[in-house]
């Protein structure tokens, strides 16, 4: 049977670094503090805001909430991420995305600072995963990715790593963070041609492609990782990944479980890069 790689293990080591931090930042009268901006109440959003609030509240980080009507204007959005941008109070903002239609999300990006970008949406972001001289931070999925890897000794230097997903969100800034840490890297999508051999070839398989349980038996061989980024539900109502669990399970050497795999990891990594934040805009090296 699999090792299940959990979650709240690696959350836990990650967030007890960040309030050590935090608490560093506070003797010099520095509070941590996050601004969430979100349109409208999805229920999407509303959970995800309610894990972050917790392991910010974990981690030592206040959190400032900018609520706009799902409806408000494109105008309303860019005034409310200039106050962020210019108040000293916030060193960080996360922005809840898909936002509705009618906003101009590449506007919105242009828009935030590089230095309070902890979710990674901006070009500056972007950048810093390709040049040393970026500004911003990783997304936070992917980091999470890493910090799971990493936390249980699964060494990528040289590993086989096959990759299923290319989006901006996960797949492409994730391609980046393996390659600079040495994986020999496959990355797969919606066109690549016999997916489960690309799996089955590799030392460790990371999918992020939001199909339901799609991975099967036929992807899997002994002695793999597997860390599954997808969160989707079945016909039952349930949270499922990308990983048909019940068939990796009886193979592979390891993998991350959905519920309680990489999405809670996510948040930890969103308060310890506030915290990162806050130690570069008060250039103290915690
Ligand atoms: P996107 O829909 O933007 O991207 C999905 C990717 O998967 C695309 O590259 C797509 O290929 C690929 N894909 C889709 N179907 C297949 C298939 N049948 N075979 C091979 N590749 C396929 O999703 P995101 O990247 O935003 O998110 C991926 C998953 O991760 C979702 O389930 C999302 O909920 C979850 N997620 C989890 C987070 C967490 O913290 N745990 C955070 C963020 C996301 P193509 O490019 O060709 O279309």
């Amino acid at each position: 049977m699999a090792r299940i790689l959990k979650g709240a293990e690696v959350s836990a080591a990650i967030t007890e670094k960040a309030r050590a931090q935090a608490e560093a930042l506070q003797r010099l009268g520095i509070t941590p503090t996050l601004a969430i901006v979100r349109m409208g109440d999805n229920d999407g959003d509303l959970a995800y805001e309610r894990g972050a609030m917790k392991r910010c509240a974990a981690a030592g980080v206040a959190v400032r909430l900018f609520v706009l009507p799902e409806q408000a204007e494109q105008q309303e959005l860019l005034n409310t991420i200039e106050r962020i941008n210019h108040d000293v109070g916030i060193h960080a903002c996360l922005i809840f995305r898909p936002l509705p239609p009618h906003i101009d999300e590449s506007r919105v990006r242009a828009a935030l600072r590089p230095e309070k970008d902890v979710d990674g949406i901006t070009a500056g972001s972007l950048a810093g995963l390709m040049l040393p001289q970026g500004q911003g931070f990783p997304p936070c999925t992917p980091r999470a990715c890493i910090e799971i890897l990493d936390h249980f000794g699964i060494e990528l230097a040289g590993k086989r790593v096959t990759l299923i997903g290319r989006s901006l969100v996960v797949g492409r800034p994730l391609a980046l963070m393996l390659i600079a840490r040495d994986a020999t890297l496959t990355i797969c999508h919606s066109r690549t041609v016999d997916l489960p051999a690309r799996c089955r070839e590799a030392d460790i398989v990371i999918a992020a492609t939001g199909q339901a349980e799609m991975l099967g038996a036929d992807c899997f061989t002994h002695s793999q990782t597997v860390i599954d980024v997808g969160i989707s539900y079945n016909s039952q109502g349930q949270m499922v990944g990308d990983v048909d669990r019940a068939a990796a399970e009886q193979i592979v050497a390891a993998l991350t479980p959905v519920p309680g795999g990489v999405g809670t990891v996510t948040s930890s990594v969103l308060a310890a890069q506030v915290i990162e934040a806050a130690c570069r805009m008060h250039n103290r090296n915690m």
